[in-house]
């Protein structure tokens, strides 16, 4: 299934039918077999898959997952995401992803750079025309890309590379600043307020979720509660965010921090802002109704399902594929200062994520006031709007 709801889409948009057609699916995938030989003699084999969704606007961009068992149509969604992503940003990207089926903990440091050694010598002339653009997701590093980078010796060909080896400062906070910025602005525009005087609800305390509560707490927002996979903190004057980013670690717990608050609990607190900043579908038709937050900024991919979606439509939402597009807004500023040699600095990198995402929100809340449409139907019109004129012009549409 579509990750954009065509029916909907349609139903608001003149869209030409052929922009849809090209649109519902992916352009190409190539399917591989990876295999290695083990250090005890064993053969290893991975199957793995690129998607380029969408070209029209640049080059496939997007991660590449690590993970036994992911899946094609998985993959495909993914890179779906991306079109759209780049699209209502404004980068000159299209959508792409890839994924190799193994459970990372499986494998040893050695194996692992052989792995991704493989995976370059399968998909080279894709690597090298920068035909495809790889960078970290789920279970991949820049570590990865570094070794991606060692075997093409092309900057450019991958983001997300480590600061040391052409990656970009930045980088590692850059989906969670832009997070933090797109929730300044919904607190502005839906809230008719500062963020200074917002409440925050954050699950998922990995690296979007941390750095959302980090730089919304620095801007002066009281972050109520913070959870991971194992549950949260909860605390009414505020949660210690600098004490949690220098001191929580995957095998704490947050609820040292304050007082405990589960999963569930945190979706549904009264705040003026939740973010959900973990994984997909958190938000479902059984919770929906429950929801007392007055604004929604998805940092996550998909965290709230579309019966979700239609429960809440009076609540406004920024969605996904505005609200997380930091990194790949900094993995677009990695790529031009790797083709042109510059040296780049965070603040520049800080600079260039929120200006797009000021000209995407701009662009949503213009449609959703002349509209009368939800901020995820808005967004995709505007995306719609730059996929449909690079499909004109060139000329895969008539
Ligand atoms: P991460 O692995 O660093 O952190 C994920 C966090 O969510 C962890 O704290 C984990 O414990 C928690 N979590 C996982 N499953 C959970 C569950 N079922 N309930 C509650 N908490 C849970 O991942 P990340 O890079 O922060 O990515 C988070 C989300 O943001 C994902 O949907 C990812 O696709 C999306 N995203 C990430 C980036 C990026 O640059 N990292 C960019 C765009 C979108």
């Amino acid at each position: 299934m579509s990750v954009v709801n065509f029916d909907r889409l349609r139903s608001v948009t003149d869209i030409p039918d052929h922009a849809v057609r090209i649109l519902e699916k992916p352009e190409r995938q190539i399917m591989l077999n990876l295999t290695l030989i083990r250090a005890n003699g064993d053969l290893l084999e991975a199957p793995c898959s690129v998607v380029y969704h969408c070209t029209c606007r640049g080059p496939a961009k997007g991660g590449i997952r690590l993970r036994a068992g992911v899946t094609l149509e998985h993959t495909q969604e993914l890179a779906e995401l991306m079109t759209w992503k780049t699209a209502l940003s404004r980068i000159p990207f299209g959508g792409g992803k890839s994924s190799i089926g193994l459970d990372p903990a499986t494998l040893d440091p050695l194996e692992r750079a052989a792995v991704f050694k493989e995976f370059v010598h399968m998909i080279r002339l894709d690597l090298d025309s920068g035909a495809y653009i790889p960078a970290p997701d789920m279970g991949t590093t820049p570590r990865d890309m570094a070794v991606i980078y060692g075997e093409t010796h092309r900057l450019e060909c991958v983001t997300g590379k480590p600061p040391s080896v052409g990656g970009l400062p930045g980088r590692k906070e850059a989906t969670g600043r832009g997070v933090a910025h797109a929730a300044r602005l919904a607190a502005a525009e839906f809230l008719k307020a500062d963020i200074r005087n917002a409440t925050v609800a954050v699950q998922g305390f990995g690296n979007v979720g941390s750095w959302t509560c980090k730089f919304l707490a620095d801007a002066g927002a009281k972050i109520v509660a913070a959870s991971d996979i194992h549950g949260g903190v909860h605390r009414k004057g505020g949660v210690p965010v600098d004490r949690m980013m220098r001191e929580f670690t995957p095998r704490a717990r947050l609820e040292d921090f304050g007082d405990a608050v589960t999963n569930a609990e945190l979706l549904e607190l009264p705040v003026d802002i939740l973010i959900p900043a973990a994984t997909e579908d958190v938000i479902t038709a059984a919770n929906a109704g429950r929801i007392r937050a007055r604004v929604i900024v998805e940092g996550a991919n998909g965290p709230m399902t579309r019966e979700a979606d239609e429960a809440l439509t009076a609540l406004p939402v920024v969605p996904d594929i505005l609200a997380n597009s930091g990194g790949v807004i900094a993995s677009y500023v990695e790529w031009r200062k790797a083709k042109s040699g510059s040296i780049t600095s965070s603040s520049e990198t800080y600079q260039t994520i929120e200006e797009r995402i000021d000209v995407a929100f701009r662009d949503m809340t213009a449609v959703m006031r002349e509209r009368k449409v939800s901020g995820r139907l808005a967004a995709e019109i505007v995306a719609a709007r730059e996929l449909v004129e690079s499909l004109t012009d060139r000329g895969w549409i008539a």
